[in-house]
């Protein structure tokens, strides 16, 4: 991929247990441990895991909303984790996050307007009273809702308008990339489509860069060019999505995707299920981290050595011993 907008290098993210008297650290959550990907300008990368796999952490780090522990982050050529200040303030501008849970999300004691209109009154993207009014106005009707919305609270949408607001104020300030954080989970099925289409819309009008990160396969199918999928907070596979939903190679892709439902009755997938809980993050296993649950892991070799990202065919990468 040349001159990718987003590149995020060997980024490591962990969190202290504090404990005793001197509240010293005792223990770490390796909640990111070495992650590396890159997003092309105009690009969709799907990043999926189950909960606690570190995906969210990645995304935070990414703005700077978490500091990262590790590694680099680079945006449009400039080393974000370097920055500080003014300059940070004004990459803020580019990187926006649209969250989860449109209910805890939205200030319950502001008005949609002021929602919205805070990024454009921080980063003074207004001159007038009227033009900050037309602006919001128009964010409203970009993301399908209308002018009188503005004067109203959130408590007074639904979930799925709530999200809309959300998007509207991610827009507020022109990014170029939204890292849209489980942004359909916390809504009703029928709803996701929706929204999804939306940020779909959205990105071809505005030429907008993703990075989504959802828990399940299926939600990201249709959106992403490519899909990232993390395990204990390292990648284990990344692929375009056609290839990771035709030919998965890692165990545990197969094994996510294997629950994913297909439309065709003609068609029967076998679901795998895998043995056991993920372990904790607090004391990852050794080796391939999937190897407590992996149905053809080889022993020793898989308990003892920690299996490279390495890539094959057609930019498939894979972190297996036996696969790739
Ligand atoms: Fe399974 Fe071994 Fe591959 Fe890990 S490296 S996914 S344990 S086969």
């Amino acid at each position: 991929m040349s001159d990718p907008l987003l590149r995020v290098k060997d980024l490591v993210r962990y969190f202290s247990i504090k404990g005793g008297i001197f509240s010293r650290e005792v223990d770490r959550v390796h909640a990111v441990d070495g992650v590396s990907f890159e997003i092309a300008a105009g690009e969709t990368l799907g990043l999926v895991g189950e909960s606690g796999c570190g995906k969210s952490t990645t995304g935070r780090c990414i703005l700077r909303l978490i500091e990262p522990t590790a590694g680099e982050i680079w945006f449009a050529g400039r080393n974000v984790t370097a920055l500080g200040g003014e300059a940070l303030r004004a990459l803020a501008r580019d990187m926006q996050i649209i969250f989860q849970d449109p209910y805890a999300s939205l200030n319950p004691r502001m008005t949609v307007g002021a929602i919205i209109g805070e990024a454009l009154i921080i980063h003074k993207l207004a001159k007038t009273p009227r033009e900050f009014e037309e602006r919001i106005v128009s964010l409203l009707e970009t993301v399908g809702l209308s002018a009188d919305h503005m004067r109203r609270y959130p408590h007074e949408f639904s979930g799925g308008q709530r999200q809309r607001i959300g998007i509207a104020r991610a827009l507020a300030v022109s990014p170029k990339l939204i890292v849209c954080d489980e942004p359909v989970s916390a809504l009703d099925v029928s709803i996701q489509a929706q929204v999804i289409n939306l940020l779909e819309d959205l990105q071809e009008q505005f030429n907008l860069t993703y990075l989504f990160i959802a828990h399940d396969l299926s939600v990201v199918e249709h959106i992403s060019n490519r899909v990232a999928v993390m395990y204990l907070g390292r990648i284990v596979e990344i692929a375009s999505a056609h290839d990771l939903y035709t030919r998965p190679l890692h165990p545990y892709t197969e094994a996510l995707l294997s629950a994913v439902p297909i439309p065709d009755p003609e068609v029967k997938r076998q679901r795998i299920m895998l043995q056991g809980d993920v372990p904790s993050p607090i004391r990852p296993p050794t080796g391939c981290r999937f190897h407590t649950r992996c149905p053809i892991r080889e022993l020793p070799l898989c308990s003892t050595e920690s299996p490279p990202l390495k890539q094959g065919a057609d930019g498939h990468w894979v972190a297996c011993h036996l696969r790739g």
